[in-house]
């Protein structure tokens, strides 16, 4: 094949798709034949309306998009030293330099070389496209008990959860509140029930996706508690539900200002909270919100190389599938669809799925 179809964003609310040449794997580098590209929350705040995005979230014009890709190695350049063709993959969304050292941490995102860290679907070529040229060293071995529709969930969404909630710890000691229903909220909740939370309470604003938590279930049981539309009472309907207290553990997923504070104050003393919704800002009194509750307020972006490879393994020994909260998937030939249903909010997690993974 030549030539292959791809999508980028020109930043008008809308995708375009075009075809352009397939690339040829150099030293070190993998082309995939892609299976599974979600859209994340930070495509449509960054990218879709309006080119917003300054720096590690500045999208490159013309660039194809997707930075949650997965798929197969169908060609491997010289020099690969894991992985090679026929491997299913998850791909790590930024390519760091690879020897700063928050990229010797494995955390990649927050490599400090202007001139070689790129994000895929940002400042070098993503997943909306037939094929996607990788470096090797930013891969993630997919196990054959996960679909790539999994995989792709891992790439970004569910690796940034997981990362917050090893930072907070979550156990069998705690109520969980997550402040903001949409996919990275979902996933907090699932991951959360997963590590053994004993209660779990989301609040969220939009009614559809009030409605879509609510109707989740895992493991045979509803996957929250209990969840809240956000409103001005929110900290004492969570008192309310967990004995007057509060809980042990938030997630804050909103970037809501109002959001935000409700989650710091709904946990109780000597808890522990992590932000991980992006933008906006958030107003405190740090003596009673914080000291004088000996609270730990922690921020966490995205993940490391290796905390992704130990997620795909605890996925498969909780036969947990990150695909259970997509509702909805399509071909690429309809990507605008699929960003335009994003953008509305009115879904869970959307993905641009080929082959197989068109079901
Ligand atoms: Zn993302
Ligand atoms: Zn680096």
């Amino acid at each position: 094949m030549e030539t292959m179809l791809c999508a980028t964003l020109p930043g008008d609310h809308t995708a375009r798709l075009e075809r352009r040449p397939v690339p040829r794997p150099g030293h070190g580098e993998v082309l995939l034949r892609m299976k599974a590209s979600t859209i994340c929350g930070s495509d449509i705040r960054c990218i879709y309306h309006e080119h917003l995005g300054k720096g590690p979230e500045g999208y490159q014009d013309g660039m194809i998009a997707g930075h949650e890709p997965c798929g197969q190695i169908v060609a491997a350049g010289e020099g690969c030293r894991r992985f090679g063709v026929g491997d299913r993959v998850i791909v790590y969304h930024i390519s760091g330099c690879g020897v700063c050292n928050d990229c010797r941490r494995g955390y990649m995102i927050s490599c400090t070389s202007e001139k070689w860290r790129r994000a895929y679907g940002w400042q070098r070529d993503g997943g909306m496209a037939e094929f996607l040229l990788a470096e090797e060293k930013d891969l993630v071995a997919l196990p054959d008990a996960l679909s790539y529709t999994d995989g792709a969930q891992v790439a970004c969404g569910f690796g940034t959860v997981y990362e917050g909630l090893e930072k907070i710890g979550v156990s069998g000691n705690d109520a969980v509140l997550v402040t903001g229903l949409g996919p990275v909220g979902l996933a907090a909740a699932v991951l959360a029930r997963k590590l053994g939370a004993r209660q779990i309470i989301g609040v969220e604003f939009l009614d559809e996706r009030l409605r879509i938590a609510g109707a989740l279930a895992l493991d045979g049981k509803p996957l929250f508690d209990a969840v809240l539309k956000s409103g001005d009472d929110n900290v004492e309907q969570v008192r309310a539900l967990t004995g007057g207290a509060g809980v042990e553990r938030a997630v804050e997923c909103s970037a809501n200002a109002a959001a935000r504070n409700a989650a710091l104050r709904a946990t109780r003393k000597w808890g522990k909270m992590v932000m991980l919704g992006e933008g906006g800002s958030m107003s405190l009194n740090p003596s009673p919100d914080m000291l004088h509750e000996q609270k730990t307020l922690v921020g966490s972006w995205v993940t490391s190389t290796w905390k992704m490879e130990e997620l795909v393994e605890r996925l498969v020994a909780w036969d947990l599938h990150p695909e259970m909260l997509v509702t909805h998937r399509f071909p690429l030939e309809k990507v605008a669809d699929a960003y335009a249903l994003m953008a509305s909010g009115k879904c869970g997690k959307v993905a641009v799925c080929f082959d197989e993974e068109l079901k």
